[in-house]
């Protein structure tokens, strides 16, 4: 019922030729993968780039940020509009950005707004901290951050976000969660907490992904449990192989 979703978080990684030769590479391996959502973050340079090359493709193309004004003094920034013209995706609130640039519940939630306005797809992701873990509190900071960054949503403007549970201490470090306690935590904690902010309807049909040190070898692990809709995939996103392998693991 849930068409599984793999995603590829380039973070801060390849230059625009380094993208291009990526974006060629698993062009060609992706192309007959069928039944899963395919999706590559590319840093902001490299977007329009992959965008030209991606044409033709059934793989989806998004940013890793944006801002949540349209336009205006905001030196640096980009926002959901400008990206809108070449993107169909948005990450938002990844957790790099919360911990280095003060991102916030509020931030994050003003940021949904703007990407579901400008009829952009947000990938919205959560998880908590290892000391947060170790004190106990993964529910109730994965139900702050449900509840305040979705906050004001009704059940049609929520219907096409995409969640990423990643577990802070999991991200880039090589300790993967398992799968069945990444699987307890999406379906007794994220999907629950949609439950009650939306409807059971609404909260069945959306897509939640696993994300933090997923590679080709533990990706089957993940895939194996029904409440886990995919992958957010971050360094091994940036190895053709590796990437074409995890989409290959998802296939239902
Ligand atoms: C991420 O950046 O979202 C991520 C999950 O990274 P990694 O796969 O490298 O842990």
């Amino acid at each position: 019922m849930r068409k599984p979703v793999i995603a590829g978080n380039w973070k801060m990684n390849k230059t625009i030729e380094e993208s291009r030769t990526l974006v060629y590479e698993l062009s060609g391996g992706l192309k007959n993968i069928k039944g899963v959502e395919k999706i590559i973050f590319p840093p902001f340079i490299s977007l329009l780039p992959a965008a030209a090359l991606l044409q033709g493709t059934d793989i989806g193309l998004g940013a890793q940020n944006l801002h949540w004004e349209d336009k205006g003094a905001f030196t640096g920034e980009v926002s959901a509009r400008m990206i809108a013209e070449f993107c169909q995706y948005v990450i938002i609130g990844h957790s790099e950005r919360r911990a280095f640039f003060g991102e916030t519940d509020e931030m994050v939630n003003r940021k949904v707004f703007s990407a579901i306005k400008n009829k952009l797809i947000p990938v919205v992701c959560i998880g908590e901290t290892l000391k947060e873990k170790e004190s106990g509190q993964t529910g109730t900071v994965i139900v702050r951050q449900l509840t305040q960054g979705f906050k004001g949503l009704n059940c049609d403007q929520f219907s096409s976000v995409i969640i990423a549970y990643e577990p802070v201490w999991a991200i880039g470090t090589g300790m993967a969660s398992s799968g069945e306690n990444a699987n307890d935590v999406i379906q007794k904690v994220v999907r629950q907490t949609l439950i009650n902010l939306f409807d059971q309807e609404t909260a069945l049909a959306t897509r939640i992904l696993y994300g933090g040190s997923v590679t080709s070898t533990n990706a089957p692990e993940f895939f194996a449990y029904a409440d886990i809709d995919g992958a957010l995939v971050g360094g091994a996103s940036l190895i053709a192989d590796d990437f074409i392998k995890i989409t290959l693991a998802c296939i239902r």
